[in-house]
C-alpha cells in the first residue's frame, strides 16, 4: 500500500521485504516459534540495514526520529515473525524511544549509538504478580545506598528479559511519598547478581520469551536511574508521557502485521482450495468475508498512520493513540479469526501460518494496556472532540 509514504520509506519497505524473503524463510520462522528461539544472527543482519536507528536522532547516530516509519517496520516484521519483530521493538522503541524521551544527556550519549547499531535491547519490567493495569501500585522496591541503588521484588510477564541488555524496571522508590510521586525507573542488567529469570509458558509471541524476574538485593549504580538523579521519584511522569502513547501504537502495528499476514494467507488459500468443483474464493460468502477483511485492514492502517503522524508532529495524542490501540487490535483479532474460518480445518492445525497468527493475535488487545483501559482513557475525553 502506497498511502502517504515517501519514496524513501517505500524503498525501505521494499528492502525489508527482500530481507524477510531471503533471511526469514517460513521453515526457519516455524522453528523459531516452536523452540521459542531468538535468532540473534538474523537480527544482527537486520541491524546492518540501519533500521534500528529509525527512532534515534542523527546526533546520536540514528537516522532521525521517525515514528511512522518505525510502525511500518514493526508491521512488516510482524507479518513474518514475532521472534524478530519484538526484539526490533525492544531496540528501537523500548530502548530508543525511552532514552530519547526520558534519558539523561549522559544516558543518551552512552546508549543511543548502541541502539542505532542494534546492540542495545531493553525489556519492560513493569507488570508484577499482583499488579497488572494498576501500575502505580508496583511493590518492587528500590533504596538508595550511597552511589548505588538496591532493588528487591518480582516482575511478571517481562518479555525478552533473558535476551535484553537492560530490564527497564518500574520500582517504588519512596514508601512514604504519595501515590504517583513514589516511583522511579531503573536500568537493571539481567546478568546482575541477585537477578533470577524463569520462563512463563505463554501460548504465543515466541522468540522474545516472556518471563518471571526476581530481584534479591540487586545493586546497580545510581547512574542507572533513568533520567538521572533528578528523576528519582518522578517515574510516573516518565511512563505516562510520549513513550506510553508510542507503546500503544507499537502493539497496534504488531496486530496489523499479524492480521495482514493472516489475510494474505487466506487469499492465497481460498484461490487454491477447491470444493464442489471450484475454488472456494468463488463462493460469495468467502469473497465477502475477504472483502470485509480487506476493508478492515485499510481502515486500521489509516487510523494507525494518523495517530503515528500526530506523534511524529509532537501533537498531544493520548486519546488518538488509545483509539488506535483499541480499534486496530480488536479489528485485527477479528480479521485473524475470520481468516481461520476461511481456512477451515487447516486454520486449526500446525503447518499453516494461521495457527501461529491466531495464538499471537490474542495477546494484542491485552498487552500495552487492555481494551478496557483504552476505553477508560477515551471516555475521559468525551465532549472535547470539537
Ligand atoms: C504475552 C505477554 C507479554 C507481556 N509482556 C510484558 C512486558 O514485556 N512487560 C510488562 O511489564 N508486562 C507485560 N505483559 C503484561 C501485560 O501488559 C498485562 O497483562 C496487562 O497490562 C494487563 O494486566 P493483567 O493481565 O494483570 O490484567 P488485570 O489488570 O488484572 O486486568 C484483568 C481484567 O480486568 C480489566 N480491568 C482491570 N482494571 C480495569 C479498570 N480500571 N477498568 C476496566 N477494566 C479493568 C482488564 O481489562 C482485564 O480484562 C505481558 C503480557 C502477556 C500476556
Amino acid at each position: 500500500m502506497k498511502g502517504q509514504r515517501t519514496e524513501e520509506v517505500l524503498e525501505l519497505q521494499r528492502t525489508l521485504r527482500r530481507f524477510i524473503d531471503e533471511q526469514m524463510p517460513r521453515d526457519a520462522v516455524e522453528a523459531w516459534d516452536k523452540q521459542n528461539y531468538f535468532p540473534r544472527d538474523v537480527f544482527e543482519r537486520l541491524a546492518r540495514l540501519g533500521v534500528m536507528g529509525v527512532t534515534v536522532p542523527q546526533e546520536y547516530g540514528g537516522s532521525g526520529r521517525d515514528i511512522p516509519t518505525a510502525m511500518m517496520v514493526i508491521e512488516e516484521l510482524s507479518k513474518a515473525s514475532m521472534a524478530i519483530a519484538i526484539p526490533f521493538i525492544m531496540a528501537s522503541c523500548y530502548a530508543g524511544v525511552t532514552l530519547v524521551e526520558c534519558g539523561s544527556e549522559d544516558q543518551k550519549e552512552l546508549l543511543l549509538p548502541l541502539v542505532a547499531d542494534g546492540k542495545m535491547l531493553f525489556a519492560y519490567g513493569w507488570t508484577e504478580p499482583d499488579v497488572g493495569a494498576d501500575l502505580a501500585s508496583v511493590m518492587t522496591t528500590a533504596e538508595r545506598d550511597g552511589d548505588e541503588v538496591v532493588i528487591n521484588g518480582a516482575k511478571r510477564f517481562c518479555s525478552g528479559a533473558a535476551i535484553s541488555d537492560y530490564i527497564y524496571t518500574l520500582v517504588r522508590s519512596d514508601p512514604r511519598a504519595p501515590r504517583h510521586h513514589n516511583l522511579s525507573l531503573i536500568l537493571i542488567p539481567p546478568s546482575a547478581e541477585g537477578v533470577t529469570i524463569d520462563g512463563i509458558d505463554a501460548m504465543g509471541l515466541k522468540g522474545a520469551a516472556t518471563t518471571d524476574v526476581t530481584f534479591q538485593d540487586v545493586r546497580v549504580p545510581a547512574a542507572n536511574i533513568v533520567g538521572g538523579e533528578e528523576a528519582w521519584n518522578n517515574g510516573w511522569s516518565l511512563i505516562t508521557g510520549i513513550g506510553l502513547d508510542i507503546e500503544k501504537l507499537e502493539v497496534a502495528a504488531m496486530a496489523l502485521g499479524l492480521a495482514q499476514g493472516a489475510y494474505d494467507e487466506a487469499v492465497a488459500y481460498s484461490g487454491q482450495r477447491r470444493q464442489f468443483g471450484r475454488p472456494i474464493d468463488q463462493y460469495q460468502s468467502v469473497r465477502h468475508s475477504l472483502a470485509d477483511m480487506r476493508t478492515s485492514l485499510y481502515a486500521a492502517r489509516l487510523v494507525l498512520e494518523d495517530a503515528a503522524g500526530r506523534m511524529q508532529l509532537q501533537i498531544p495524542a493520548g486519546t488518538e493513540t488509545s483509539m488506535a490501540k483499541l480499534f486496530v487490535t480488536e479489528t485485527a483479532r477479528k480479521v485473524v479469526l475470520d481468516c481461520q474460518t476461511v481456512l477451515g480445518a487447516y486454520g486449526y492445525v500446525k503447518g499453516f501460518e494461521c495457527e501461529r497468527f491466531t495464538r499471537d493475535i490474542l495477546a494484542m488487545p491485552i498487552i500495552g494496556g487492555s481494551s478496557a483501559i483504552q476505553r477508560n482513557n477515551i471516555s475521559k475525553g468525551f465532549g472535547t472532540e470539537r
